[in-house]
C-alpha cells in the first residue's frame, strides 16, 4: 500500500510520520507524476487558500480531481476537508470539490481560539479522540451520501465520510493517537 500526501503546504511531514508509524509506504507529493501508482492521497491542514493555488499553479488540481472522481480514497484534514467540499463558504477557495458537503472556513474565530475537544467518534470505538481545533472549519451540511463520524457537544458536525472519501475539521496528525490514520487506512484497503 502507498500513501501518498499532498506536499504544497502545510502539515503534511506529521502525516507522513504518522503513516510511517503505522508501517505503509508514503511518500509526499509535490508534481503531477507523484500522484501516479498511489492507493490513497492525504491532504493535510494549512491555508486551503495557498493549498489550491499551488495546486492549480503545479497542475495538480485536476487530476486530484479526476483521481478522487475515480475512487481513489482521499483524507482531507483541515484545509483539506475545505479542499474536499463541494461548497466552501469563502469563494477564495477554488476546491477539489469531490465531497457533498458545505464547509464554513474559520468558523470558530482567530488562531487563538483553537481549541482541543474530546470526541466520541463511534466508528473508531468507545474512548474518545482527542481533536484539536486550529482555525478550523466547520461542515454546516451533508447531502444524503455523507455520513457524519463526529460531532461537538453542541451538534456541529466536524469529520465525515462519503464511500472513499474522508475529512476531518481538526488535526489527528497532531495527537499520538492513530486510530483515524488507521480507519483511512481500512476504507484504503477495502475492510471500512
Ligand atoms: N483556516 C485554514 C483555512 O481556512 C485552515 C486551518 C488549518 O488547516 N489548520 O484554510
Amino acid at each position: 500500500m502507498k500513501i501518498g500526501v499532498l506536499a504544497s503546504q502545510g502539515a503534511f511531514a506529521e502525516h507522513i510520520a504518522a503513516l510511517q508509524q503505522l508501517g505503509v509506504e508514503t511518500l509526499p507529493v509535490r508534481l503531477l507524476e507523484e500522484l501516479t501508482g498511489l492507493d490513497g492521497l492525504i491532504i493535510p491542514g494549512g491555508e486551503s487558500t495557498s493549498i489550491s493555488s499551488l495546486m492549480l499553479g503545479y497542475n495538480l488540481m485536476d487530476e486530484i480531481r479526476s483521481l478522487a472522481k475515480n475512487g481513489l480514497p482521499m483524507f482531507g484534514t483541515c484545509a483539506g476537508m475545505i479542499l474536499l467540499a463541494k461548497r466552501v463558504s469563502d469563494l477564495s477557495v477554488e476546491p477539489i470539490g469531490v465531497m457533498e458537503i458545505t464547509v464554513k472556513r474559520n468558523a470558530f474565530g482567530r488562531q487563538k481560539d483553537s481549541f482541543e475537544a474530546k470526541l466520541p467518534i463511534p466508528v473508531l470505538g468507545e474512548k474518545p479522540f482527542p481533536g484539536i481545533f486550529i482555525r478550523a472549519p466547520l461542515i454546516e451540511h451533508g447531502n444524503s451520501g455523507v455520513e457524519i463520524l463526529a460531532r461537538l457537544a453542541d451538534g456541529t458536525s466536524v469529520a465525515a465520510r462519503q464511500e472513499k472519501l474522508l475529512a476531518s475539521a481538526f488535526h489527528p496528525e497532531l495527537t499520538n493517537d492513530l486510530r483515524l490514520h488507521q480507519y483511512f487506512l481500512d476504507i484504503v484497503a477495502g475492510r471500512q
